[in-house]
């Protein structure tokens, strides 16, 4: 069997975005995902491109240097699916963060910026900020920094980072799981992994360099592949703290503003306008490594949580309800790893027979997958000193909202869709809709079928798991946000 030069096991951004850059190189890549591509924290994210205006204070500027650069590669690459956003940030009497802390913060942010800038900060006075957008509680209000950051459809960026990878030679399997990994025996090292494909079959890959990609679950899969690889050796520490964050989807609003505001535990949390809506989030529960099973479900009590959050901060949007919940776990660094306290800063680890890359944000993907190849390479034995990483651009989804049965039929063909949920969750907005998008599932599902040659059987199926998805959370958000339901404090924001 010829091997391949690079296996990836996951397929959230930071797996396509090495598979993808290792594919531009010119190495043959095959990558291998367990569910949906992105179907992680790759699609659960507060879909903001940015440098992270709180990293300031604690002096990482490197960190958010790096990451406005890449915001503004981003903002290139893929302009119909990254757009930059204005944000209020309020500062209240009672805030720990004085006016021109603030103010300080954002001039900063703007010079660290540099030539990839948007527009640059500005104050604005309570009354002012208020005219801006009216929703915004007047309460305490001293003024509001106002400054610029990029809202993304992650989702969608990510398979269009999949899409490149594949137009550039890279196999991409979904829905595959890895079986087994055994050492390869020729002298350079390498494995042969065999994996259940989503059609049942089981395929051999042998790679040379094999890369654990799998976020949250990295040392989860880091224990398996240890135990196939170098059997004997004990089982090793964890090197991750995950935490799982939640949002919520609104009605928008806000008029057109994104809205930053500080928790009591001083984590920033945003309003972030998206697709005619508003996603509110995030809470941050600290969830152990490995993650347990249900460990990405979101509780009752962190959307009670974000809810009255919102309507604190914004009572002048009457009483929405949210129309959707989501959540994902985030493949934090643990402490001892990163050096500090918990950080989004990644890391490639040597494991002896593979290496593990994780943490970082989706905003630097590019970054850390330029930073993986460079590992890779070394492996191969070939020069790792000119990576080209030109931001060029992504392959752009078709212009407007394609009509449903089309998307289904484009999705399951050039996107890897291979359940209806991938289409209506991750390759369109569809979820977004007031019905969730159950009135066009059908539609949807007859485009997939005639790709798939799915049967009506399998269609139905297909339908019911969507409908059953939707109604879970519809449920949750019902039960959640019962009137006279009890505030645990099980969940901070
Ligand atoms: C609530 C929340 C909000 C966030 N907001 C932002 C934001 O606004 N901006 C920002 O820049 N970053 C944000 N992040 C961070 C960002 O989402 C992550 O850093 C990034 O998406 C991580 O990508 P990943 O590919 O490493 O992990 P994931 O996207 O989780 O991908 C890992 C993949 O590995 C797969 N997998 C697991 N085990 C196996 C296995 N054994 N075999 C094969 N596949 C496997 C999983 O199914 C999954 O698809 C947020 C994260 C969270 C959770």
């Amino acid at each position: 069997m010829t091997p391949v030069d690079l296996c990836v096991l996951g397929g959230g951004v930071t797996g396509l975005g090495l598979a993808r850059l290792a594919a531009r190189h010119g190495l043959s890549v095959v990558l291998v995902e367990r569910g949906d591509l992105v179907s992680g924290a790759s699609s659960a994210t507060s879909h903001l491109l940015h440098g992270g205006l709180r990293y300031l204070e604690h002096g990482h500027f490197a960190l958010v240097r790096e990451a406005l650069r890449e915001r503004a590669a981003l903002l290139r690459m893929a302009p119909s699916l990254a757009q930059p956003v204005r944000f209020l940030a309020p500062v209240r009497r009672s805030d720990r963060v004085r006016p021109w802390k603030l103010r300080v913060g954002l001039a900063l942010y703007d010079v660290l910026a540099g030539s990839g800038g948007l527009s640059p900060h500005a104050w604005a006075g309570g009354a002012r900020a208020v005219a801006l957008e009216p929703a915004l509680s007047a309460d305490g209000l001293l003024g509001c920094g106002l400054y610029s950051d990029a809202v993304v459809d992650d989702a969608r960026l990510g398979i269009a980072v999949a899409e490149d990878a594949a137009a550039h030679g890279a196999r991409l399997m979904p829905q595959a799981g890895l079986v087994s990994a055994r050492p390869a025996s020729e002298p350079r090292g390498g494995c042969l992994l065999e994996v259940r494909r989503a059609d049942g079959a089981l395929s051999q890959i042998a790679a040379r360099v094999l890369v654990n990609a799998t976020g949250a679950w990295s040392d989860a899969t880091r224990r398996e592949l240890l135990r196939s690889l170098t059997p004997g050796e004990p089982d090793p520490a964890p090197r991750l703290a995950p935490s799982r964050g939640v949002h919520l989807v609104y009605p928008a609003l806000t008029r057109s503003h994104a809205v930053i505001s500080l928790a009591a535990d001083g984590r920033a949390w945003f309003v972030v306008p998206f697709a005619g809506r508003s996603l509110v989030g995030t809470t941050e529960v600290v969830v152990g490594s490995p993650p347990p099973a249900e460990a990405a479900l979101p509780t009752v009590d962190e959307i009670r949580y974000l809810h009255a959050a919102t309507q604190r901060l914004l009572p002048g949007a009457g009483e929405p309800r949210p129309l959707a919940v989501y959540s994902g776990l985030r493949p934090l660094l643990a402490a001892e790893v990163s050096g500090g306290a918990a950080s989004r800063e990644h890391a490639v680890f040597d494991d002896g027979a593979f290496l593990s890359v994780a943490g970082g944000k989706y905003t630097t993907f590019r970054a850390i997958a330029a930073e993986a190849l460079r590992h890779v390479l070394a492996r191969l034995g070939r020069g790792a000193d000119r990576i080209d990483d030109r931001p060029v651009p992504l392959p752009a989804p078709a212009a407007g909202e394609p009509e449903p049965q089309q998307a289904g039929a484009d999705a399951a063909e050039r996107q890897f869709a291979l359940r209806l949920d991938d289409v209506m969750r991750r390759r369109t907005r569809l979820w977004l809709r007031d019905d969730r998008g159950l009135g066009v599932a059908a539609q949807v599902a007859d485009g997939m079928a005639r790709r798939l040659g799915w049967s009506p059987e399998r269609q139905r199926e297909e339908r019911d798991h969507y409908e059953h998805l939707v109604h879970t959370e519809q449920d949750l958000l019902a039960r959640a946000l019962a009137a006279h339901a009890p505030l645990h404090d099980g969940a901070r924001t």
